[in-house]
């Protein structure tokens, strides 16, 4: 195999599921060998393995707590040594824990944000460090809607997908000029097991749309901003979310 034709890897972080699952599909069918990170979920991140492997493709399954520094360092380190030609990284994994402000419980804050922005430190810095010497990379990370409009219940959540996009466009800033793409997915009400609690009927009325989207419909926009489809943008939040402003 010659050095072009070695197959690249993407990670995907919260593969395990949900939308992380359709992401993961979708860079298997892009040619990547896909890293499925889960946090305990193993038999479901075996189940995406399974999935990529019956159309073809490849990939690994890695737990670890994105928001642990230590076990995403020894995690991330590991992976980067396996591969050594990372070329994409999707920060999907997230959590939502809703409560009213005034009600919420210090931990409920910390869990939020630290999986969300804590996560994305962890995991992003390794990973851009080591994209950096092959000049060539695209960085994904899933924020939310509710980082661009105040949903009820959401501080926590909405404070840590704002904060990551904020980050998002500053290091995407910082690494432009090096080859490495930096963007980020807004999506808005989509159907996994996140939402299960969510008011959907409220929430469906907002929607011009009027329905909720599937993961794919997220996915495969994620797979055009990792892809040279889109090697002109940077720094950028696109939002996949049936018309909602
Ligand atoms: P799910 O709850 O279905 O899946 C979450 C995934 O993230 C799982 O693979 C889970 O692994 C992983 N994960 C959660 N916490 C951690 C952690 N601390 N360390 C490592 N992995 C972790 O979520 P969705 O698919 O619905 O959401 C995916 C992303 O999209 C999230 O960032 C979410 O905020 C965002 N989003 C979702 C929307 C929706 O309507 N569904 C709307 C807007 C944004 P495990 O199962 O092992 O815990």
């Amino acid at each position: 195999m010659t050095e072009e034709s070695k197959q690249t890897t993407a990670i995907v972080t919260g593969g395990s599921r949900g939308i992380g699952r359709a992401i993961a599909l979708e860079m298997a069918r892009a040619g990547h060998f896909v890293v499925v990170t889960y946090r305990s979920g193993a038999e479901a991140a075996e189940k995406t393995l399974d999935l990529i492997r019956r159309e073809g493709g490849n990939g690994e399954a890695v737990g670890f707590d994105v928001a642990d520094s230590q076990q995403a360092k020894d995690a991330v380190a590991a992976i980067l040594d396996r591969h050594d030609a990372v070329e994409v990284l999707v920060n999907n994994a997230g959590i939502a824990i809703d409560q009213l402000f005034i009600m919420m419980p210090e931990r409920d804050w910390d869990a939020v944000v630290n999986t969300t922005l804590k996560g994305f430190y962890n995991v992003a810095k390794p990973v851009l460090k080591a994209m950096i010497p092959r000049k060539r990379g695209a960085v994904v990370s899933i924020a939310s809607v509710a980082a661009l409009v105040g949903n009820r219940g959401q501080a926590n959540y909405s404070a840590a997908k704002a904060g990551l996009i904020g980050a998002s466009r500053s290091v995407a800033s910082e690494v432009a000029r090096l080859g490495i793409r930096v963007n980020v997915v807004a999506p808005g009400l989509i159907e996994t097991e996140m939402i299960q609690e969510a008011p959907i009927r409220d929430i469906k009325a907002r929607i011009p749309m009027a329905r909720i989207g599937k993961p794919e419909e997220v996915a495969r926009v994620v797979r055009f901003l990792c892809s040279d489809d889109a090697s002109y943008v940077t720094g950028q939040t696109l939002s996949v979310n049936g018309g909602m402003f």
